[in-house]
């Protein structure tokens, strides 16, 4: 009988990360100085990955919060959230969500990814879900959890959507899930047409406001609130591990949806609560991206000092106006390979390759934060400079083109 753990001993991406000597491919970090320093294998250097986007996981308030939730409700809430694990804190955070998302309701659940796979308890039967071809992993488990017919429909083509829905049997249910700001490229979706078509078509809106929400909007409620289209949106869900500086995520919508998902999901029913110490950094984090506007400003100003240093060396690096800050490499091993020159070079970065994206689209990932100084973003602009020239994919004058 084959064993089942043969696949383990001879893994071709793991021999090849090896061999490049690029494993272990994830270094653990051993201190932090700030959201953007980090201590790694000994040297102090520059975090341009992490997505705590306002940098409020090293606000004292934040912290405090998290201390004093643990003084007074321990560690862990040891149960689910339709067990024993619900405590009032929870519900003021949902309650406060709610209130700033202009939504009837929220549910807040241990992580981001387990948020979006509670939403596969909508789905099933013969309902369809229509996925946006780059949404993230976890959307598109809660599809196949949920037992629902998923249809792609290629990244941000307004025409394949149309065409989708028209081919819809009628009298199915029909749910379009996509992303504010999708979490690879930091591009944003089309809004305004995709809240047109569902409402054509009588199709229900799910939006993943994991990179938006707090960034995006005069108020921080994300794409929805900067585009004037919240009313088209159906279902909003976020997650806390950004740009509230926490862990957990939250569905928000009408209050008999998020009843009957807090009643049906999984994660809600079989998986423990959002800890004390979660729940009230979040909670802090929300009065702050509520009460101070600054650092959106700041962390915008940041991602587009980065673009434009990027471009001006000749790398492709996304047009929208987001923290994401995508740099197109093009090629799994060339991607490895100025990662790891970043990395030599003091800068930590994001190498995203298949399956996080498709094969072709590898990329460097940087995220700006509220808490990058004008001189880390000119020094990652240095290091890319660097880099880009060692391993070969700008020109040697910075003058040549990511590929
Ligand atoms: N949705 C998107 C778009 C994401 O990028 C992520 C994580 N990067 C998640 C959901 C899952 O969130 P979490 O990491 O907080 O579980």
């Amino acid at each position: 009988m084959p064993d089942v753990f043969d696949k383990c001993r001879d893994w071709e991406t793991h021999r090849i990360f090896k061999s490049a000597g690029l494993y272990p491919f994830a270094p653990a970090v051993e201190e932090v100085r700030s959201p953007s320093e980090v201590r790694v294998g000994g040297r102090w250097i520059i975090m341009a990955a992490s997505n705590d986007y306002l940098g409020l996981s090293a606000d004292p308030r934040v912290q405090e919060a998290a201390r004093e939730a643990i003084g007074t409700r321990g560690t862990s809430c040891s149960g689910s959230r339709l067990a024993n694990g619900t405590h009032v804190l929870h519900l003021e955070l949902e309650e406060r969500l709610a209130a700033f998302l202009h939504r009837e309701a929220a549910l807040a659940l241990s992580t981001g990814y387990q948020t979006n796979l509670a939403v596969s308890a909508l789905l099933g039967g013969d309902e369809v879900v229509l996925s946006d071809q780059d949404n993230h992993a976890s959307l598109r488990d809660a599809v196949r959890l949920g037992g629902a017919v998923e249809r792609v429909f290629r990244h941000n083509d307004m025409e394949h959507l149309r065409w989708l829905l028209a081919d819809t049997r009628p009298g199915t249910g029909v749910l379009i899930v996509t992303e504010g700001v999708f979490s690879m490229a930091g591009d944003m979706c089309d809004l305004p047409r995709i809240t047109e078509l569902a409402g054509r078509y009588g199709a229900r809106l799910m939006l993943d406001c994991a990179h938006d929400l707090g960034v995006l909007g005069a108020a921080g409620r994300g794409v929805p609130e900067l585009l004037g289209l919240e009313s088209g949106v159906d279902l909003v869900m976020t997650t806390f591990s950004k740009s509230l500086a926490s862990l957990g995520g939250a569905l928000a919508g009408e209050a008999d949806v998020i009843d009957y998902i807090r009643h049906w999901a999984s994660p809600a029913v079989f998986s423990a609560a959002m800890t004390p110490a979660s729940v009230a950094a979040a909670l802090k984090a929300l009065d702050i991206v509520e009460s101070e506007p600054e650092h959106r400003e700041r962390v915008m100003r940041n991602a587009a000092r980065l673009r434009e240093g990027l471009r001006d060396l000749g790398y492709e690096a996304g047009q929208a106006p987001t923290p994401v800050v995508p740099v197109h490499v093009g090629d799994f091993m060339l991607c490895l390979r100025l990662w790891r020159a970043l990395f030599d070079a003091g800068v930590f970065t994001g190498a995203v390759i298949h399956p996080a994206v498709r094969q072709g689209r590898e990329m460097i990932r940087i995220s700006a934060t509220a808490a990058h100084t004008d001189a880390q973003i000119d020094r990652i602009v240095e290091a890319f400079g660097e880099a880009g020239r060692t391993v070969g994919v700008i020109g040697s004058r910075g003058a040549g083109r990511s590929r």
